[in-house]
């Protein structure tokens, strides 16, 4: 039995007051209300403001979800955790995301690559509305109050408790212990909160940061900051062979930045690779294909085919691009890495230095010196096995009564809103799981 005497009783104790906690949180005290049983929900949040990360997120607009609502597609945006997420998002997905914030008063937009944000474009609409709903629900929430310890018994004392939950509050500048019925991890990837977790015998995977640009030190690209192309294909050298972990090829928008390369297809390559990259120190050489679909051979002979129309045969090769969608200053240095002299001719230009401009087209080699900043979206791989948790209720398989939400889990998207809606639904159904003595007692 639990041996420490608890100032006050919580049916649920939520810690970590960020989306996937809220989420969880008013819908616990919603469906309580409902049923009318008297239900203590409370909510304690290390931080002075609960959801910090939603008021940074996605450039202070916050990008609540993505318009993709078939939840076969919408699992293949996470790197990890996409299996396990396959049966939650049949239960809640981003049209219920959009529908749950539109009955609360907030509408959200889309914009022509998919990512929602609220009509306001301001992140403080979601957290407004977010702790409004909270409030009306009855969530007690404590700022400032940090999980210290956490202490669990088998059986349920005559209150129904089976947790002490000790925390620090600044408010009253001391201590308290808690009991409590069911608790929920809600803390993101903080590892002090991780090593309490594997107090219970779960296994975490060790946390390694995804999304993030490549910092890359080239002639080719240096002082081209500001040039993107609008569909490449990257992929990561000698990094696709792994069979437990691919690192499928990404395709979309580069850019070009002072740093090296940033833009969509990097930052979903860096998801995809976070894991191998860490392993690897962020060295590791990246094929950067400016023309894709098309192959080398596509390329020489489109390039053939070029110089041999009447006229092109005297002009300058880095003058003219041949390809539209390259922008001139970034074609020239292509066209110098191959070799190819400023002042030679289409006619000059030998076979070997026309391969390798088509080589430098669709699989040139940088190489990733480290990993860069991208301060718009950052998260974090790595966290509770997924094995050891119902995703029906998000339960612990191990330790009845606990419960895990949000990226506390071993679970991330690529940018773009996935990461929240992860928070939404993994919130959303551990919500409703913690209900469950509701149901024991009508
Ligand atoms: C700059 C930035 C921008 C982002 N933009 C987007 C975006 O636009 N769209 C998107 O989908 N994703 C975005 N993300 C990712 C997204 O913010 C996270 O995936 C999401 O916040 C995870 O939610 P969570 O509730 O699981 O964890 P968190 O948001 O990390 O919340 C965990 C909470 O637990 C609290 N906590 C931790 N330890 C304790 C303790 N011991 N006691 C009490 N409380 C504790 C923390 O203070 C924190 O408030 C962004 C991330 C960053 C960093």
């Amino acid at each position: 039995m639990l041996d420490q005497t608890a100032e006050s009783f919580w049916d649920v104790i939520v810690i970590g007051g960020g989306p996937a906690g809220y989420f969880a949180a008013i819908r616990c005290a919603e469906l309580a209300n409902q049923s009318g049983t008297p239900f203590k929900v409370l909510i304690i949040e290390r931080a002075r403001r609960s959801l910090g990360k939603v008021i940074i997120s996605g450039g202070e607009r916050c990008n609540v979800t993505h318009a993709c609502f078939d939840p076969a597609r919408l699992v293949t945006y996470y790197p990890r955790g996409g299996a396990a997420l396959r049966g939650p998002f049949s239960r809640f997905q981003p049209r219920d995301t959009v529908n749950w914030f539109e009955q609360r008063g907030v509408q959200l937009k889309t914009e022509p690559d998919g990512r929602m944000f609220p009509v306001t474009d301001t992140s403080t609409t979601i957290a407004n509305c977010l702790e409004e709903a909270g409030r009306r629900a009855g969530v007690v929430v404590w700022n400032q109050a940090s999980l210290l310890d956490i202490e669990h018994s088998p059986e349920l004392d005559e209150q129904g408790a089976r947790f002490l939950v000790r925390l620090r509050r600044d408010a009253l500048e001391r201590e308290q212990v808690l009991a409590a019925h069911s608790v929920l991890f809600a803390t993101g990837s903080e590892a002090f909160c991780q090593g309490l977790i594997r107090r219970f015998g779960h296994n975490i995977e060790p946390p390694v940061p995804s999304l993030f640009t490549f910092k890359i030190t080239d002639p080719r690209i240096i002082d081209l900051a500001g040039l993107a192309v609008s569909e490449t294909s990257l992929r990561l050298e000698k990094a696709d062979f792994s069979e437990k972990a691919p690192i499928p090829t990404q395709n979309g928008p580069l850019l070009i930045t002072h740093w090296g390369l940033s833009g969509p297809a990097a930052l979903k390559l860096s998801a995809w690779g976070a894991r191998w990259l860490f392993e690897h120190d962020y060295q590791a050489g990246l094929v950067v294909n400016w023309l894709p679909p098309l192959s080398v051979d596509k390329v020489m002979e489109d390039l053939r085919k070029y110089r041999d129309i009447p006229g092109n045969n005297r002009k300058k090769p880095g003058a003219h691009p041949v390809f539209e969608k390259i922008p001139i200053r970034l074609w020239k240095r292509l066209t110098e890495a191959a070799g190819i002299d400023e002042l030679q001719n289409w006619a000059d230009v030998s076979k070997l230095n026309m391969r390798r401009l088509a080589e430098e087209l669709t699989c040139g080699r940088y190489q990733i010196e480290a990993k860069g900043i991208f301060k718009d979206e950052f998260v974090t791989c790595g966290g509770v096995n997924l094995d050891e948790v119902n995703f029906k209720t998000m339960q612990s398989r191990l330790v009845p009564g606990l419960f895990f939400a949000g990226e506390v889990l071993d679970i991330d998207g690529l940018t773009g809103g996935f990461n929240f809606q992860n928070a939404w639904t993994t919130g959303w159904l551990a919500g409703a799981g913690m209900t469950e003595p509701i149901n024991q007692r009508v």
